[in-house]
């Protein structure tokens, strides 16, 4: 039995991120679900397009369990259903092309007809460019999910027509342990974080004393980036549920919160999120904290107007 339901504690971000889309009703016609070894990814990729296409989909975000297109979908059964993945290396040009065929046309039950890639980083590029356009341009109600444990895999050419969900891996049992970061490192980055939060692009003069002072080696600064983005998952968490996680004694320190929307905090995860990809490539990190400021201020220039 699949249910988006399940996912809401554990998987607070992508839930909150999902519900919201639904319940006012801006649904992307593409969604990249990256797992990062979650072993319960391609449940979740399930339950949520059972969501996205049970008649009574997610109300007061509870979840139908009765309806025969939820009874279908769990059998695996539901014809504006099409699941694509393969044992081979590579996806098969015959199941694209099936899958253009099988979805040439608007679906006939419902309202939405949705197909899921299994594994999507076995998109070879010359498939690639013959599922891009059908990604890009579908038919009305027409829904794509990509599943991939890891998005670096992704072609970029697929990537930037997605909107990118990223799970946390909870198969090990996910708790913030403070010591691993140590009260000073804690305390610089709020610091950080609420010094931009107030003061914006002027944080780049000040970035060698906010931050990178604190910064010992390339491992400091990807415990600086989980940190970054634990603090805007608290946000999110904060505005969805009313409750912050990770950093409740810190409430204090939290005095933007009322002022940051959902989808400005949302943006801000996601920047954070690919920039840590890049801590270990060797890349400059005072041009790669410069970067993260400007990245929010943009977001927060767009959020105005
Ligand atoms: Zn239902």
């Amino acid at each position: 039995m699949f249910m988006l339901d399940d996912y809401k504690d554990t998987q607070n971000t992508a839930y909150g991120i999902l519900s919201n889309a639904i319940n006012n009703n801006k649904i992307s016609h593409a969604y990249l679900i990256e797992t990062l070894g979650n072993n319960k990814g391609f449940d979740f990729a399930i339950s949520f397009a059972k969501t996205l296409l049970c008649p009574k989909g997610l109300t007061n975000n509870k979840n139908c369990e009765n309806c025969i297109q939820c009874k279908l979908i769990d059998d695996n059964n539901y014809i504006e259903l099409e699941i694509i993945e393969t044992n081979d290396l590579w996806l098969k040009k015959d199941s694209i092309d099936k899958l253009q065929k099988d979805f040439n046309f608007k679906p006939i039950v419902g309202k939405r007809k949705i197909y899921i890639i299994k594994n999507a980083e076995k998109i070879r590029e010359s498939l690639a460019n013959t599922l891009l356009k059908f990604i890009e341009e579908p038919e009305e109600g027409i829904i794509a999910i990509l599943v991939t444990d890891n998005k670096s895999k992704i072609l970029d050419t697929i990537i930037s027509r997605c909107q990118i969900i990223s799970l946390k891996n909870t198969n090990s049992t996910y708790a913030f342990d403070k010591n691993e970061y140590g009260d000073e490192l804690i305390n610089s980055v709020i610091k950080f974080l609420n010094f931009y939060e107030e003061k914006k692009l002027e944080t780049i003069v000040y970035a060698n004393d906010l931050f990178h002072s604190y910064m010992k080696d390339r491992n400091d600064y990807l415990l600086a980036f989980n940190l970054i983005l634990m603090y805007y998952n608290d946000v999110l968490n904060y505005k969805l549920n009313g409750d912050l996680i990770c950093f409740k004694e810190y409430v204090n320190d939290y005095k933007y919160i009322d002022n940051l929307s959902i989808e400005n905090v949302l943006e801000k995860i996601n920047i954070v999120i690919d920039l840590k990809g890049n801590i270990l490539n060797n890349v400059n990190l005072n041009l790669l904290v410069d970067k993260l400021v400007i990245s929010f201020k943009k977001v927060d220039d767009n959020d105005i107007c």
